[in-house]
This record gives structure tokens, sequence and C-alpha cells, in this order.
């Protein structure tokens, strides 16, 4: 495969809002998040008018990079919160669940984030009804810049005001304790997983420590950086300003794929997030003249 633009799945959940109009994303309605690279059934990503999948198939994922296979690529997304989403919790990987990483993009005045517990490792902890976990929360202020890493099996939910940029293995495994009460257009509330959404809290706790999974940094790009090819694929997402990779033209909101053993020009100024999984090593190419 070569370089390419990605063309992302919008999600239209009963939270989100007009925000992400202004990464270029285009929809009627309201748009709670942009899934910019996925290779996942639930949302799959397209180039040149196929689905990326189907394009790596065909090579038989060769552009992943030796041993990348679908189930070890992230899933990038674009969320903006204008309601709180739900207060939620994912199984650990092994059941199906995944880690996630988020990097607060915008933050209103007074944004928050619910994440783990106020204070862990006490006597009351043992107490795991649904009831209690939800007040022993710890509630964390957020602001522009700030990135939250949340293992599989933390309770979270992101507040209502914020727009991330988040990367998480490949999954969409979500058990709901809590949505607000709230229906959707038909009357209808979302389902809880309460039973299901405990096993994850308690498996949580006894695997405290989460495993890298992927490479992510930002970075600002000015005037021109070379990126030598590498091991394994990698994405850039543009969260703003606007540059040029190679021929293809950048801006905000926009989602590069680079295939393995692929080096790239970029050009301009922005700020970009760049995730490769976690076996990426140089292979030291040469700058191309
Ligand atoms: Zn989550």
């Amino acid at each position: 495969m070569e370089i390419s633009k990605i063309t992302p799945v919008l999600k239209a959940y009963l939270w989100g809002g007009k925000k992400l109009n202004e990464y270029g994303k285009q929809s009627a309605g309201p748009i709670a998040e942009s899934w910019e690279f996925s290779l996942h059934s639930d949302g799959l990503c397209r180039s040149r008018g196929k689905t990326l999948l189907s394009l790596l198939e065909q090579e038989n994922f060769r552009s992943l990079g030796e041993g990348i296979r679908p189930e070890n690529t992230p899933i990038i997304k674009f969320i903006h919160a204008a309601q709180p989403l739900s207060v939620q919790v994912h199984p650990l990987p092994e059941k199906g669940g995944k880690n996630e990483l988020w990097i607060v993009l915008e933050a209103e005045p007074g944004s928050f984030i619910y994440c783990g517990e106020k204070s862990p490792e006490t006597e009351q902890e043992t107490d795991e009804s649904v009831e209690n976990i939800l007040c022993r929360l710890r509630k964390i202020p957020v602001k522009k810049g700030d990135t939250y890493f949340i293992p599989a099996g933390t309770v979270h939910a992101m507040g209502q005001g914020l727009t991330v940029l988040e990367i998480q293995q490949f999954s969409n495994c979500t058990y709901r304790l809590f949505d607000y009460g709230r229906t959707d257009a038909n009357g209808r509330s979302r389902p809880l997983h309460w039973s299901q959404a405990q096993e994850a809290y308690r498996d949580g706790k006894q695997q405290p420590v989460a495993v890298p999974f992927f490479r992510v940094r930002k970075e600002e790009i000015k005037s021109s950086r070379f990126l030598p090819p590498q091991k394994t694929f990698s994405t850039i997402t543009v969260t703003e300003g606007k540059g040029i990779a190679g021929s293809l033209a950048l801006r905000k909101g926009d989602t590069l794929f680079i295939p393995c053993q692929t080096p790239v020009m970029l050009n301009g100024n922005f700020e970009a997030v760049f995730v490769s999984p976690e076996k990426e090593t140089r292979t030291g190419g040469k700058q191309p003249r």
C-alpha cells in the first residue's frame, strides 16, 4: 500500500454535538465520534473507496509490518462530548476489552473526567455494589493538552465539553454502569451491564499494571520533518494547522496511514499525533533527495 488519507467512520451517539465539524467531519446531525483509524468490523475506515481492511487483506497485511495483524492495531478516534458519556468500564484485553489513552484537544471551562476511585486501597473498597463504585469515583479537572491513560478495568467517564483524541486497543466492548437516566429519540434507554461491569472492575483490581500497547507521541511540525522508514506501519492525525505529507495535503482533523518501510517528508506548520504499534523500530533509511 501507499501512504493514504483515511476516510473516517462517523458515529452519531446521543451525547455528540457539532464540534467535530471544525475537524472537517461533515454530517447533517450531531457527531459523537469519528473513527480515524480502524480495522474493526464495528467501524471500518476506508481509503480510495475501499475499506482499509480489504486493501490490507489483498496484500496479506504486509503494510502493517512483520507479525502485525489487525487485532494488534489501534482504533483511533476523535471524540466530542456535548453531553457526558456514560460511566463505564472495559474488560481486560485478554477478555476482549481494552486499555485507552485520551489526549485532550479542547476543554470547556470546568471540564472533568471520572477515572478510578478517590481513595483506592481502603477497606470500603471491598463493597463492589454499583452504587458504591459510583460514589467512590475520582473526579479530575482537565484542560487542553492533558493526557490520561485509562487501564482496562478502570471505571471512567468523560464529562461534557471535551474534545479528545482517543487511542485504544482493538475492541469495542464497553460495560455501562450508569447513563444519567437518558433516553434516545425513541424514548428508549441504553442498556446497563452491571454484572459484567463488576467482573471487569474486579479483574482490573487484580491486574493493576497495564502493559504498553502502542507508541504515541504528539509533535509540532515547523517547516519540515523527515520520517524515516519504520518496521511497522504508523498513523499521523493532524490536530491543529495544515501541511503536506509527500504529495498529500493535510489539514486539521485528517489522518494518514503510513505503511511500514515507507519514508515520508512532512512540510508545513501543524501539530499531530503519531501512533505506531509497540514493536516499532527504525530501519535506518536514508533521506530522499
Ligand atoms: Zn472508555
